[in-house]
């Protein structure tokens, strides 16, 4: 997979810096370019139970 190409015209959205994910208890980092309040896993496990 390669990386996405970043232009100066057209940035990519970035979020608040040093968010993390709000499951309790877990710590994990989200990238500024995550949208989600969530982190990989928790964010899964969230969505899984909305369904
Ligand atoms: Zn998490």
């Amino acid at each position: 997979m390669y990386a996405r190409i970043i232009t100066k015209k057209n940035p990519p959205k970035q979020y608040k810096k040093g968010r993390v994910c709000k499951k309790y208890g877990c710590a994990k980092r989200l990238s500024v370019y995550n949208p989600e309040q969530y982190c990989h896993v928790h964010r899964r496990e969230f969505q899984d139970k909305l369904e």
